[in-house]
């Protein structure tokens, strides 16, 4: 079987390991698709991305001597080297950069790449905000087919949330108004609850491509032995609702625009962030 070596982050080579090894390797980001591999003792290094086994292997890249974004050499060595980028890297440089290259090499490249993973996380956490503010929007109603809705069933939606450690322990200090306080604290619990179970039915119907939920039904159970813990469980059916005005002038809109946060969502989620390799 044949046998590879590696370069480690203290450009020490590591081996022999197997192709299977490699790419285990690869997979669970211990090295990268530019980390320099050979199939001889130090003798043409070639990033790992240029060999068969590489996951992400751009048959574009073979024969590439110059960067073309920089026009830097592309050499690699053990000691000194210029290796391109892989390919969901420079997409993603592409993503938020203006300047667009069809390959970038270390020198160019690893600057951008590390700037536009930060861009690439904020813009993912911004969005989330914007869709949590116009989550509510997506109506979630227990009834099995609402009176005028033109609408077609997307699928099951389902959320769990467990709440509430401690709920009792609470009011071991204080017995005054201990059942009132108690019902009073209990029912935050249960509105906790529901609210997050709320809150991933719509996200769950919005990745459907749904815009609300009817036939919901909503469940509560005690757990943990006395601990005072509360599960709180949902379940729904997640569908397209043709004529949503309907829900008000301003469903429409607020449908449309969540839409659009959605699709910009999964389109950043091609993307992947080193760090979570
Ligand atoms: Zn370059």
């Amino acid at each position: 079987m044949k046998q590879y070596y590696y370069v480690d982050e203290s450009d020490q080579s590591v081996g022999p390991v197997s192709a299977e090894e490699l790419k285990g390797l690869h997979r669970a980001g211990m090295i990268k698709s530019t980390t320099l591999v050979t199939d001889a003792l130090h003798e043409n290094w070639r990033p790992l991305y240029d060999y068969q086994f590489a996951e992400a292997a751009p048959a574009a890249a073979v024969g590439v001597t110059e960067c073309p974004a920089c026009g830097e050499k592309i050499h690699v060595g053990v000691f000194a080297s210029n290796a391109l980028l892989p390919p969901d890297a420079v997409a993603l440089i592409n993503e938020y950069s203006p300047a667009q290259a069809t390959h970038r090499c270390g020198k160019c490249g690893l600057g951008l790449w590390a700037e536009h993973q930060e861009s690439l996380r904020r813009e993912r956490e911004d969005l989330v905000c914007r869709i949590q503010a116009d989550l509510a929007s997506i109506p979630i109603l227990s009834l099995q087919s609402p009176l005028h809705w033109d609408y077609t069933v997307c699928g099951l939606v389902t959320a769990q949330t467990t709440t509430g450690t401690g709920v009792f322990a609470e009011f071991t200090a204080s017995f005054t108004d201990i059942a009132g306080a108690q019902s009073k604290a209990y029912n935050e619990k249960i509105k906790a609850g529901e609210n997050i179970c709320k809150g991933i039915l719509r996200m769950e119907a919005l990745d459907l491509g749904a815009n609300a939920v009817i036939a919901a039904d909503i469940d509560y159970a005690e757990v943990g032995g006395g601990k005072g813990m509360l599960m709180v469980c949902m379940t729904g059916t997640a569908v397209l609702l043709r004529n949503p005005e309907i829900l008000g002038s301003s469903a429409p809109e607020s449908f449309q625009r969540l839409e659009a946060l959605r699709d910009r969502l999964r389109h950043l989620s091609q993307y992947r962030v080193d760090s979570e390799a």
